[in-house]
């Protein structure tokens, strides 16, 4: 679809209102809704709409004074006019721009009356050969009251069904989230996670994850007991130029994962208005390349963006360090240290690492080494990054 542009042209700062059918899944397809975008975004809305098979039954524009009039669209939306970057396909739960630390929302929902979310779908992140289960799961957020919203970083808890083995409820745990705050679909009305099975022997027996087997199991039109968000540890800067590594391993990428879509993702960029300039530098630990999570989205950005963005990979059971053991993402910090080191001189740098406690000293002495190469001190070094809020650890 295009919009008339002749008096649209002189109208950039006003408001216009796409009245769409069948957008969304669930409930929410069967309702008309009505989104609000300045004039810049409307062409992409509509792409986005086109892409979701969403059908356009008008565009009102805003005057500025009150009233609104029909818009006429020449031609029916296609994909190819999508191809400029689409904004939200419905309005952002949150502000565009950057949310203040004191803002980030916290305990919106708490585990005494928790949000009931229902599953929109539940998929595999793992290939063909793969070490056991890992699954990407979106849950529906709308029609809460308040709204359960939140921000890249953060996590969320859940209350799996059933009760534990006094008869209680069980407890909830608590994911890190791996959408950004306009979702997977830019609605701005879901949450979802990367969740790994968690399996373990124990005197000779498999024994699963509650809460794990729980979600990997789940199907699409489920509801789910949710809390929270929780966490301000793991928050973007607001500075476009900052440069940001990355050190995940396993489902310890599902913050990058959000920092990523916010910087490189064409959709979410137009909608968040964060034009990331800055570096930003992944190094993902997997234990085979079929366990390599996200990794075609990671591969495209890397492509699109070869001067913002750089991917590394420590895949333990394939590759070896330089010592013929398994290749850990340390070893490849290691491998680095120079290089990140001299990034992590600069002001406008950040780390962040999520995974397994593990990864830890072998990142220090790398970073210890690079350190006194220069004549510094990494043990004074980086409880001053840390209080400079450019540490960000959340590990398990
Ligand atoms: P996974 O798929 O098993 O992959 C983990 C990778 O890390 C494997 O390549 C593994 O190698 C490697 N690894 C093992 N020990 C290591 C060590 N000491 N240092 C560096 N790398 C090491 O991962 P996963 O099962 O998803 O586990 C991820 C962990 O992150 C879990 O413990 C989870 O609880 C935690 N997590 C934390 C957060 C958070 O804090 N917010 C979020 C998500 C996940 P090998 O197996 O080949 O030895």
């Amino acid at each position: 679809m295009r919009v008339s542009t002749d008096r649209a042209t002189q109208s950039d700062g006003r408001m216009f209102t796409v009245v769409v059918e069948s957008l969304g899944v669930g409930r929410q397809r069967q309702a008309e809704r009505r989104i609000t975008v300045p004039f810049s975004q409307l062409q992409g809305l509509m792409g986005t709409i086109a892409r979701q098979g969403g059908r356009i039954t008008a565009v009102l524009s805003s005057d500025g004074q009150g009233g609104t009039a029909e818009a006429k669209p020449e031609t029916e939306p296609t994909a190819t006019e999508a191809s400029a970057p689409a904004p939200a396909a419905a309005p952002a739960p949150t502000p565009a721009h950057h949310v203040s630390h004191a803002d980030v929302p916290v305990n919106t929902y708490k585990p005494k009356d928790p949000f009931i979310g229902t599953v929109v779908e539940n998929y595999s992140l793992v290939g063909e050969g793969a070490i056991g289960r890992v699954n990407h799961i979106t849950f529906d957020l709308s029609g809460g009251d308040p709204q359960l919203q939140y921000v890249e970083g953060q996590s969320i808890g859940i209350i799996p069904d059933g009760t534990d083995a006094k008869g209680k409820p069980h407890k909830l745990r608590l994911y890190s989230i791996a959408s950004t705050r306009h979702g997977d679909n830019m609605a701005g009305n879901t949450v979802s996670l990367c969740v790994r099975q968690l399996q373990y022997e124990k005197d000779g027996e498999t024994i699963n994850g509650v809460c794990s087997t729980f979600l990997c199991d789940i199907e699409p039109g489920a509801q789910v007991k949710i809390t929270g968000p929780v966490g301000k540890e793991m928050l973007l800067p607001a500075d476009e130029d900052a440069n940001i590594i990355m050190l995940a391993t396993g489902t310890g990428i599902a913050p990058m994962r959000t920092y990523l879509r916010r910087m490189f993702e064409p959709a979410e960029r137009e909608t968040n208005g964060w034009h990331f300039r800055g570096k930003a530098w992944l190094f993902m630990g997997a234990p085979l390349t079929p366990n390599l999570l996200y990794d075609a989205d990671f591969e495209h950005y890397q492509r699109e963006f070869p001067d913002n963005f750089r991917y590394t990979k420590a895949i333990s059971r394939e590759q070896q360090n330089a010592k013929g053991g398994r290749m850990y993402i340390q070893d490849r910090v290691l491998e680095c240290a120079d290089e990140i080191f001299a990034m992590i001189e600069n002001p406008k740098t950040h780390v962040y690492m999520c995974g397994l406690k593990g990864m830890e000293p072998g990142i220090d002495e790398a970073m210890a080494a690079a350190a006194a190469a220069k004549g510094l001190d990494w043990s004074e070094l980086r409880p001053q990054l840390k209080k400079a809020e450019r540490w960000h650890v959340e590990t398990y």
